[in-house]
C-alpha cells in the first residue's frame, strides 16, 4: 500500500534503523522508543487484519530471538495494540518488542 508508514519502510522509501530480516518479515529500531529495546517486528506485507495466524506466530518468534541476542529475556514485552483507544496509529500488522528496563503491570 503506497500510503502505509510500514509498507513504505519495507520497500526502503523511508529509512529505519534495521535489526532483522528475512522472507517474511523486517524488525527494525522505532522511532520513539519506550525502553532501551524498543523494536517494530513488521511483515513484509500490507495485512492490516490478524487473520494470519502463521505470520502472527512469525512475528513473535523473530521478536523472541532478538531478545535473545540482546540479553533481555529476563523480562520484556511483545506487544500488539489493536485499535484507536489502545494507541494502535499504523494499521500495518506489528509487534512491538519492549524490554531492558523493568516492566510495570499493568501496562499504560
Ligand atoms: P502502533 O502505535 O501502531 O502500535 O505503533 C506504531 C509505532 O511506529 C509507534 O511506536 C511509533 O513510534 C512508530 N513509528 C511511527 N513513525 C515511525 C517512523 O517513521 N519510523 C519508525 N522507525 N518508527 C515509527
Ligand atoms: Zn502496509
Amino acid at each position: 500500500m503506497t500510503d502505509c508508514l510500514f509498507c513504505r519502510i519495507v520497500k526502503g522509501e523511508i529509512p529505519a534503523k534495521k535489526v532483522y530480516e528475512d522472507e517474511h518479515s523486517l524488525a527494525f529500531e522505532d522511532i520513539d522508543p519506550q525502553a532501551p529495546t524498543h523494536v517494530l517486528v513488521v511483515s513484509k506485507k500490507h495485512v492490516a487484519q490478524k487473520e494470519d495466524a502463521e505470520l502472527i506466530g512469525r512475528l513473535h518468534l523473530v521478536a523472541a530471538e532478538i531478545g535473545r541476542q540482546r540479553g533481555i529475556e529476563d523480562g520484556y514485552r511483545t506487544v500488539l495494540n489493536v485499535g484507536p483507544k489502545s494507541g494502535q496509529s499504523v494499521f500495518h500488522i506489528h509487534v512491538h518488542l519492549i524490554g531492558g528496563r523493568p516492566m510495570k503491570w499493568p501496562p499504560g
